[in-house]
């Protein structure tokens, strides 16, 4: 671990640049930061006063710091995967200030023993601030009460991935909802129907064997998100479904918002990014992920539904494995791949393939998981935040370079794709955190204070 003490703190004026706030960009405005990590002005014309540090934009762009809400960094239990100081180092690169992070290996996070134990481990090593997501497993059920107000949520798998704590069974779903319901515990949910997957490959053969997205096919989703909303609604439920991959999937949660029900949902950039052919050309299982990759109708329509805004959030799920496990044979090849390291140039990439506009992709990645996991202080340029900040020349591109992407696993599906708007320096509560690919300083991350889901912002 770094010896070295944390950056300082120093307050400084960013001007002559962009600022995105969060939602909107602001032209002609500066942002001043203060000696206690915050926000304390964005407006016009701000003159510098005698103890600041002038930081000249140069026409670049500022940025909330983003916010990943869908990473693994397999810390306890993994760390040979990954772990928070290299999962950390990985977020900085790609532009994120807080992860939120799902423990999806034993031990999975089902009391506040368990959470507190997690963040004495991995608070010293992360240079990002942090919250983490309870598991609704069965063992779980009775500290959920102790958890709320701790977590943002409680992860439930519905059906299996790599993973575990999979939930199949209806009654045991409905009474995993309604336990998390009385907590006030808002359900985040990875959707994908067994049943439907078992009838899908006993009918495969031959090449088509290998094919994850038949495998794992389009109905898988809409069934598995069908019977979430109808086990939320039934038992008065908030439910988040995380990276939906159909726009069929997608329909259904429209459908549940528009007839008021608390169901809100997040997609991830590879599912707007590449298609189940470009998964099935892609050697080495590199694009083999749950839920699969669709076809090319289904990645236009969840972009276009980013373009509406009908996505809160739009989260990586990095899950790191090392290359030697993905080169398996198809059958023994984990699922899922690392992307937190390339989050903010992802963004610009949908906008640039997809059309997709900006404002939206970037509220998705900042104020958008914010107001949906209750992230206290964070997503938004505005007086009183904290100073987590991006600066990035929106038009400098680069090849991506697997090899050197921070993460621990050295591959990315990614390696070699042209892509701009590669984060320049990035500041955590007012210290330099990142600057042109170094890690200045020691860990200086920590837990994010979690709104209690009650006072969220409304939808
Ligand atoms: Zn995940």
């Amino acid at each position: 671990m770094d010896t070295s003490e944390p950056a300082p703190v120093l307050p400084r004026l960013f001007r002559g640049g962009l600022v995105f706030d969060g939602e909107r960009f602001r032209a002609g405005v500066d942002l001043r930061t203060d000696a206690a990590g915050r926000v304390a002005e964005v407006g016009p014309g701000l003159r510098p006063a005698a103890d600041e540090v002038v930081v000249d934009l140069d026409g670049r762009w500022l940025l909330p710091g983003l916010v990943d809400c869908h990473v693994h960094f397999r810390e306890p239990g993994l760390e040979r995967k990954e772990g928070y100081d290299t999962g950390s180092r990985g977020a900085l690169h790609g532009g994120v200030t807080t992860v939120c992070e799902i423990q999806n290996n034993p031990p999975l996070l089902t009391s506040v023993a368990l959470l507190e134990a997690k963040f004495a481990q991995v608070g010293p090593k992360s240079r990002v601030d942090f919250a983490c997501y309870g598991s609704l497993v069965e063992e779980a059920l009775p500290h959920l009460g102790d958890l709320a107000g701790r977590v943002p949520a409680v992860k439930c798998f519905l059906g299996c991935s790599t993973g575990a704590g999979g939930v199949d069974d209806p009654a045991t779903l409905r009474r995993w909802f309604a336990a998390a319901a009385a907590a006030g515990l808002p359900i985040v949910a990875h959707c994908e129907d067994n049943a439907v997957m078992q009838r899908a490959a006993a009918e495969l053969s031959g090449i088509d064997a290998e094919r994850h997205d038949l495998r794992r096919p389009v109905e898988a989703e809409v069934e598995s998100v069908r019977t979430a909303i109808a086990a939320a609604a039934e038992v008065g439920a908030r439910l988040h479904v995380f990276h939906v991959s159909t726009d069929d999937a997608m329909s259904l949660v429209a459908e549940a918002r528009a007839a008021g029900l608390p169901v809100t949902a997040s997609t991830a950039p590879h599912y707007l990014s590449w298609t189940a052919d470009d998964a099935a050309a892609m050697p080495q299982h590199r694009l083999k992920v749950n839920p699969s990759i669709k076809s090319a109708r289904h990645r236009d329509g969840l972009a276009r539904r980013v373009e509406r805004g009908e996505f809160v959030a739009i989260g990586t799920d990095h899950a790191p494995h090392p290359l030697t496990e993905k080169t398996r044979d198809y059958a023994h090849a984990p699922s899922g791949f690392p992307s937190v390291d390339l989050l903010l140039p992802l963004v610009f990439d949908v906008h640039d393939r997809r059309g997709v506009p900006l404002e939206p992709l970037l509220a998705s990645v900042t104020s958008g998981p914010v107001d949906e996991f209750g992230l206290r202080g964070k997503g938004r340029l505005v007086a009183g935040a904290d100073a987590d900040l991006v600066v990035v020349s929106p038009h400098c591109e680069r090849l991506v370079d697997e090899a050197a992407l921070p993460s621990r696993s050295k591959w990315s599906p990614y390696h070699g794709r042209r892509l701009r708007g590669f984060p320049e320096r990035v500041f955590l509560r007012g210290r330099e955190v990142f600057r042109d690919g170094a890690f200045p300083g020691a860990p200086t991350g920590r837990p994010v204070p979690i709104v209690p889901a009650a006072e969220r912002v409304a939808e």
